[in-house]
This record gives C-alpha cells, structure tokens and sequence, in this order.
C-alpha cells in the first residue's frame, strides 16, 4: 500500500502532466492559427463565423467572388459570347442601404446569353474595387445584377465596371445627389432623369465588349456559387470627388479575393 506523501507526489506529478499538455496544446493551436494566416486562406475575419450557402449541392466555399484575375493565365476564347440586351433604361429608385448605394430598374429590362434570359435587377457600388487585376485594386467598382425569374434558387449574371480616378463621369452625376445621407432610405427618381446608357452605351447588337469571364459567387450573404461574372475590360473613368463622395455613404464595402481553386478565367 502506498504512502500518504506517495500518493501526495503522484497527484501533484499528474497535475504537472495535464498542465504541460494543455500548454503543448495552446503552442500547437497558436502555429496552426499562424499557418492558416500566412497561407492566406482565412480571408477574412467573418470566415470564422460558419458561412450558409443556399445551393447544397455545391461544395461550399470554393467558387466564391471575388477574385485576382492575373491577365497572363486566362483562357483566351477566339469566340465572344454574344449577349442580346432588350434594356429599358429606366431606373426608379436610388437607395442607400448602409452599407452600398443601389440604384433599382424598372421591370421589363433583360439580358440573353447562350439561350438563358436574365431579368435587370439592381446595381450597386463597391468602394474600393472587389476585384483585383494582376493584383491591383481600383477605387471603385459597379456591380449591374441581373437574375433568372423561373426557379427557387435564382442563376445571376452581373456585369461588373471598374473605375479609376479621372474626368466626372456623367452617369454618377445623374444620382448622387438624390442619394439619401439617411441609411436604409430611397428616393425615388423620374422616368429618364437616370440613363445606364450615358455609362455604358449598351448598343442594340449587346455587344459589351471585352471582358473576362467565369464562375463565382455573390460577395454578399448568402455568397450564392451560381453567378456568372463578366469583368469589363475598359476601365471606365469618375471623379476623385464622385468617388469619395460613394465612400463616404457606403463605407469601405468590398469582400476580401478568394481563391480561385480549380476555375479558369475566359478572356473574351
Ligand atoms: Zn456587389
């Protein structure tokens, strides 16, 4: 039978292991955090917090947007796809909610691309850029989304414009001042008095020009894999003033890039 002070010795000698092990633990999960860092692939910090997507049978989290498009490993298309844009350009309402400036259409506006009809639905902006080409941001950038009408889980097609500093762009001017400083309000606008067209002369054969293609995800909640992203070539031009006077309203609003896994980028 063993001792008192035996026994003492062997509880304190067991206290010491336990101890010594939790610190080799907090050591081991203090490197791994590092690592992860490091790698980039925590992107952001809500990545933490478990993400829902709403197309289960996608494997979640790895076709999101938005991405580094490098210019030099893109999959060069001989053949544009070819969109027939049937666009009235009407839009009815400028809204601020909180966190981005959305300008909404008018029913009726819709865009067709290999045979699959999206309805116009809203545009936003994104101050700085979401997307990054050959690892450069831009200041801002315009996301025009469009959506399929027919099934539970909507297809997306959005079309996104880049901007660099320059001349005052004319479009901007046309909604910035009807852009309520009150977050989560509208003000709805008079037929005309906004016209994409002054932005993008969209013209009857729907021809947008080059751009680069591929597979990703909405940037905001619930990150949807089912969007198709045309990235506009032409870097289009605002204000200094215009684009601050964005950011002031929306705050700093873009996702952090996420890998680009397995996808490739069609250079059209
Ligand atoms: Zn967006």
């Amino acid at each position: 039978m063993a001792s008192r002070g035996a026994m003492q010795k062997t509880s304190n000698m067991n206290k010491l292991l336990i101890l010594l092990l939790l610190l080799c633990l907090q050591a081991c999960a203090y490197k791994t955090n590092k690592a992860i860092a490091e790698s980039g692939n925590q992107s952001d910090p809500q990545s933490h917090a478990p993400q829902k997507y709403s197309v289960p049978s996608l494997d979640p989290g790895l076709h999101q947007s938005p991405i580094n498009i490098f210019t030099n490993r893109t999959k060069k298309e001989m053949n544009h796809d070819h969109f027939v844009v049937h666009f009235q350009d009407k839009v009815t309402a400028v809204e601020n909610l909180g966190h981005t400036i959305q300008l909404d259409f008018n029913a009726g506006s819709t865009i067709t691309i290999k045979d699959k009809t999206y309805t116009f639905k809203q545009m936003h902006f994104h101050t700085p850029s979401e997307h990054l080409i050959d690892g450069m941001t831009f200041p801002m950038e315009l996301h025009i989304v469009s959506a399929t009408e027919n099934s539970v889980t909507p297809d997306y097609l959005v079309i996104a414009v880049l901007f660099k500093m320059g001349e005052e762009n004319q479009f901007i001017n046309e909604f910035i001042n009807l852009t309520p400083s009150l977050p989560y309000s509208k003000t709805f606008v008079k037929d005309n008095s906004i016209k994409l067209n002054d932005l993008l002369s969209l013209s009857p054969t729907g021809d947008l020009g080059h751009h680069y293609h591929y597979t990703g995800s909405l940037t905001t909640a619930p990150y949807t894999e089912t969007v198709d992203w045309f990235v506009l070539k032409k870097i289009y031009q605002a204000s200094p003033e215009q684009i601050k006077k964005i950011n002031t309203i929306e705050g700093n609003n873009a996702r952090h890039i996420e890998p680009k896994n397995d996808r490739l980028v069609d250079d059209e």
